[in-house]
C-alpha cells in the first residue's frame, strides 16, 4: 500500500485497483485485562478475507511508548505488536492513533510492517472517497478534553513524555485510566449521562472540504448509520469488549466493491465466494 499523501489540511490514500474489501476497526482498548477481546482481534485480523484493515484509534487502551513492546514477551504491547506483523504479513494493515493511544509511533509501525493513517485521511476506493478519522478532534462540545487534547497532542510535550523512564510513564498510564474509568462511573451514576458526539457542522465541513460522501470515525462507542446531510452518510464503528460480564460487542464494518456492511466477527472472518 502506498503512503497517505498530504493534500491542503488532510491527507489521501489511493487503494490499488485490485482491492476488493476494505475492513474498518476501532476502539478495540487492548489491555493485560482483555483476553477475550485480544484472542478475538487475532483471530479476525489473522483470519479476514479483507485486502486491507484499516485499524482507526485505540486500539490500545494505553499506550506508554514504542520502546514498550521491547518489555516482556507476555506483556500487551508486545503482544500485540507480534500480532500486527503477522497480520501485515499477509495483507495491508494501516493504523490511525487514538486517544487512547496517540503515543504510538513510526517505530513500532514500521517495525511491524503498519502504514501509518493520519487523522483525517481520505480514502479513494471502488470510485469513490471516504474520510475517515478516529473522532476525537471534532467533539467539539467537549472543551475541557479539546484543551488537553491540545498539549498531550504537541509534540514538544510528546517528546519530554516519552524521555520519562519506562517504568515512570506506565504509573503514569495506570493513575489516568483509574481517574478515567472514576469519571465513566460517576457520569452512569449521575442524573445526565453526558457524552460528546461528533460535531456535525465540523463533520459537513470537512465532507465537504475534501470532496467527501462517507464519512468513517470510531470514538464515541455508538455504532450507526446515518445520513448526515442528503447524500452525506457516516458510519460509527463499534467498539470491541467481549471480556465484560454484562455485554459483548465487535464489530467490522466493510467495504466491499461499493457497498458498506456491519459483520460479526464471525461473519468478517467466513470464507468467501
Ligand atoms: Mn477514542
Amino acid at each position: 500500500m502506498n503512503a497517505p499523501q498530504p493534500v491542503g489540511r488532510h491527507h489521501e490514500l489511493v487503494a490499488p485497483a485490485a482491492w476488493r474489501r476494505i475492513d474498518f476497526i476501532s476502539d478495540l482498548h487492548l489491555a493485560e485485562d482483555t483476553p477475550r477481546t485480544f484472542a478475538a482481534w487475532r483471530d479476525y485480523l489473522l483470519g479476514t478475507p479483507a485486502d486491507a484493515v484499516m485499524i482507526l484509534g485505540d486500539l490500545f487502551e494505553a499506550w506508554v511508548g514504542d520502546d514498550a513492546r521491547h518489555e516482556g514477551a507476555d506483556a500487551i504491547e508486545a503482544r500485540g505488536a507480534a500480532v500486527l506483523k503477522q497480520a501485515a504479513a499477509q495483507r495491508n494493515i494501516a493504523f490511525m492513533v487514538g486517544n487512547r493511544d496517540f503515543l504510538l509511533g513510526h517505530a513500532m509501525l514500521e517495525d511491524c510492517g503498519v502504514t501509518a493513517l493520519p487523522d483525517p485521511t481520505v480514502l479513494c476506493a471502488f470510485g469513490e472517497r471516504a474520510l475517515l478519522t478516529h473522532g476525537d478532534a471534532w467533539c467539539t462540545g467537549d472543551v475541557e478534553y479539546q484543551r488537553i487534547r491540545r498539549v498531550v497532542r504537541d509534540p514538544a510535550w510528546q517528546a519530554q513524555a516519552l524521555a520519562r523512564p519506562l517504568a515512570e510513564r506506565r504509573v503514569i498510564a495506570r493513575g489516568l485510566r483509574s481517574e478515567s474509568e472514576r469519571k465513566a462511573a460517576e457520569r452512569q451514576a449521575g442524573p445526565r449521562a453526558e457524552w460528546f458526539d461528533v460535531d456535525t457542522a465540523t463533520a459537513l465541513e470537512w465532507l465537504t472540504e475534501t470532496h467527501s460522501h462517507v464519512l468513517v470515525h470510531g470514538h464515541t462507542h455508538r455504532p450507526a448509520t446515518e445520513a448526515l446531510a442528503p447524500g452525506l452518510l457516516r458510519h460509527v464503528l463499534s467498539d470491541w469488549d467481549l471480556d465484560a460480564v454484562a455485554a459483548s460487542r465487535a464489530q467490522v464494518l466493510r467495504w466491499h466493491a461499493g457497498s458498506w456492511t456491519r459483520l460479526s466477527i464471525a461473519a468478517a472472518v467466513a470464507a468467501v465466494a
